[in-house]
């Protein structure tokens, strides 16, 4: 409820119009409920302000159009024009314009009713009331066709259709789709009638307005009858008869249409039931035009019927009422009299008037039906069609630019998508790839962290602590290890008759005569200057001494060459003493096994160099070592 319901409403109520200029919407949906509610201010008209006055008649003449109530729509507009000023809101007055405008069209004074409608055109024009001017311009067209000016009233109602259009009001669309419905209809294309009737009845089912749903239903009502699908067309007015029940004391409805089941029953050819249909609908309050046209087709029925003096009675108040309506002498409906008069003559025998009062007839229409299919109205016609596609098309495209945007919205999303999983993959192949180089980096530091980078054999560190493991984890009862202990003889000498670099060249030399020598699972360390410490693992003494013996020998006999700068070659004599050690049941650790071979290599030097040594027992006692090392681990290189 968008106005008050009590029987009194307050003062400052009364002033602020608001709620009324609201109340368009509810009052199309629920018209009959809402113009009760404004007849409870009824009493207090004279407390309103002049400007809710206005508004207040506004509505109620906008409630009792929509219910049908013409009488009192004249009325409320009448005493809203007694009170309009210069100075009344610009959208109050162009809108009563419209109302007077509708009332002088159902009056059929359709100069008055055009005259006025331009004026709330204009008006509403010139003040930027798009809403008010667009249906100014729709009733405009619709009473232009009610005057068969088809071709003005298609142009005024195509404009009209553009800025509904681009005003997006889907109750003006619909409106102005019901004037196309009507004026098509008028025109003979019955189907677009059709076409377009149905399209606004949609519209305003969704809308719930049950006045213009009731319109829409009596339009096709209309456009089966003209189409002369007289069943449909009485199937649409019994639904329209029920559509019209929203209004309670809808005089003009039922009028409307008692009118159009008569009409459609009598050019059904039932004339028996017409004449029953016509009776009731010519006892009814309605527009004497319409009455005009059921005066012609009981002239007709009572024809077939034989009644020809009731006929001929028919017949005269119909010319009468068309005589009073000056802007439908000439139109279809007016010349049919003439045509009805040739059949009743002819019925009477009197030929002679029937061929003049035919002549006649056959003129006017001839000459009517020229107006109406001119060359330029079919041009105006396909052009507006051709408008009102256009527009239909660029709604479209306008859609379909849309849904390329969501597209390319989309198509970047999976671009992105794209990128990321590419990027993802790019990034673990980056990942593999650096944690492979930086494993080969790691392989190469541990490499360079067990390597002596001279000899390229193992370094003191990595030898030693191979050994401990070995002889940590050896079961002595079962297997052995064997170790030897080298050193190069005399090689200060060496150093001093040949120099440093011959010297780091022999180092080199017996590096590698030892691991051809030795097998594949046995490893050499370099643990000093010209000191190498080899382990031989599952190797008795007696298989050592047989390697160590090949390894002496293999020295004595490979050349070691001092180059000179003459390009001469001189080979040095080069010799190793090798202490040997065995792991057994009084070996405790690989410390000890080291001082046993380290005290075997001392023997060696002393029993003249360049020959292999076996620890033995007695050694102990002497306990001299050659290198005179205790714990050889604590000593790095
Ligand atoms: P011995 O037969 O008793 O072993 O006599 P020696 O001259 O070899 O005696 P000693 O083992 O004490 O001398 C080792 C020498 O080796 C001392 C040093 O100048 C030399 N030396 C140590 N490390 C290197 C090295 O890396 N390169 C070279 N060229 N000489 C080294
Ligand atoms: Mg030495
Ligand atoms: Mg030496």
């Amino acid at each position: 409820m968008i106005i008050g319901t009590s029987s009194v409403t307050s003062a400052a109520a009364l002033n602020d119009v608001s709620a009324l200029e609201n109340l368009h919407h509810e009052l199309n949906q629920h018209p009959w409920q809402t113009y009760q509610d404004l007849q409870t201010q009824a009493e207090q008209f004279e407390e309103m302000s002049l400007e809710y006055k206005l508004w207040w008649l506004n509505r109620k003449a906008q409630a009792e159009n929509l219910l049908f109530l013409f009488e009192q729509f004249q009325q409320t507009v009448a005493k809203a024009q007694d009170l309009i000023t210069p100075d009344t809101p610009a959208k109050l007055t162009s809108q009563f314009y419209i109302y007077s405008g509708i009332i002088f069209q159902r009056q059929g004074k359709y100069q008055n009713a055009q005259k006025l409608l331009k004026m709330a055109k204009s008006v509403a024009e010139s003040n930027n009331f798009t809403y008010i001017a667009v249906q100014a311009k729709q009733e405009l067209a619709y009473t232009r066709s009610l005057t068969e000016f088809y071709e003005l009233s298609l142009t005024e109602l195509q404009q009209a259709y553009v800025e509904a259009f681009a005003f997006s009001d889907d109750y003006l669309i619909a409106k102005i789709h019901e004037v196309y419905g009507a004026i098509y209809g008028y025109m003979h294309d019955y189907e677009k009638s059709i076409e377009y009737y149905k399209k606004s009845l949609i519209s305003y089912q969704q809308l719930g307005y049950p006045s213009d749903i009731a319109e829409a239903i009596n339009g096709l009502a209309a456009t089966y009858r003209y189409w002369k699908k007289f069943d449909l067309a009485i199937d649409y007015y019994q639904r329209y008869e029920k559509a019209i029940e929203f209004s309670p004391h809808n005089v003009d409805g039922k009028f409307y249409a008692a009118y159009g089941i008569a009409m459609s029953q009598a050019e059904k050819g039932d004339c028996h039931q017409a004449l029953k249909s016509i009776d009731k609908a010519l006892n009814l309050k309605g527009l004497i035009d319409y009455k005009a046209e059921i005066y012609k087709r009981k002239a007709q029925c009572l024809i077939t019927f034989n009644k020809l003096l009731d006929a001929e009675v028919a017949l005269d108040k119909a010319q009468s009422i068309f005589a009073n309506i000056p802007e439908l002498i000439g139109t279809h409906w007016q010349i049919e009299v003439i045509k009805i008069r040739a059949e009743l003559a002819q019925v009477s025998g009197d030929s002679n008037q029937a061929y003049q009062l035919l002549k006649e007839y056959n003129q006017v229409q001839t000459a009517l039906i020229k107006k109406n299919s001119s060359d330029k109205l079919l041009r105006v016609r396909g052009k507006l069609e051709h408008e009102r596609q256009n527009v239909e098309i660029s709604l479209l495209q306008q859609r379909a630019e849309v849904q390329k945007l969501q597209y390319e919205q989309q198509k970047q999303k999976n671009n992105f998508q794209t990128y990321l999983i590419t990027f993802s993959v790019l990034f673990a192949l980056m990942v593999l790839v650096f944690v492979f180089f930086q494993r080969r980096h790691n392989k190469k530091l541990l490499a360079l962290s067990i390597r002596d980078p001279l000899s390229e054999l193992y370094n003191r560190r990595y030898v030693f602590s191979f050994l401990n493991k070995l002889v940590s984890a050896i079961d002595t009862e079962k297997s052995q290890v064997s170790i030897m202990v080298i050193d190069i003889d005399n090689f200060k000498q060496v150093n001093d008759h040949c120099g440093h670099p011959f010297g780091d060249y022999v180092i080199r030399e017996i590096a590698k005569i030892g691991q051809e020598t030795l097998r594949a699972e046995d490893i050499m360390g370099r643990v000093g200057g010209e000191e190498f410490l080899c382990v031989l693992p599952r190797i008795d003494a007696e298989q050592c001494m047989h390697i160590a013996n090949r390894f002496v020998k293999n020295v004595n006999s490979h050349n070691f060459k001092i180059e000179h700068k003459a390009n001469e070659q001189q080979v040095a004599n080069i010799t190793i003493s090798i202490g040997i050690a065995t792991t057994s049941l009084e070996v405790e650790d690989y410390t000890q096994l080291y001082a046993m071979a380290d005290k075997a290599l001392y023997h060696a030097k002393k029993n003249g160099r360049n020959c292999v040594v076996k620890y033995s027992s007695e050694m102990t006692e002497s306990n001299q070592s050659y290198f005179g090392l205790s714990h050889p681990i604590h000593e790095d290189s």
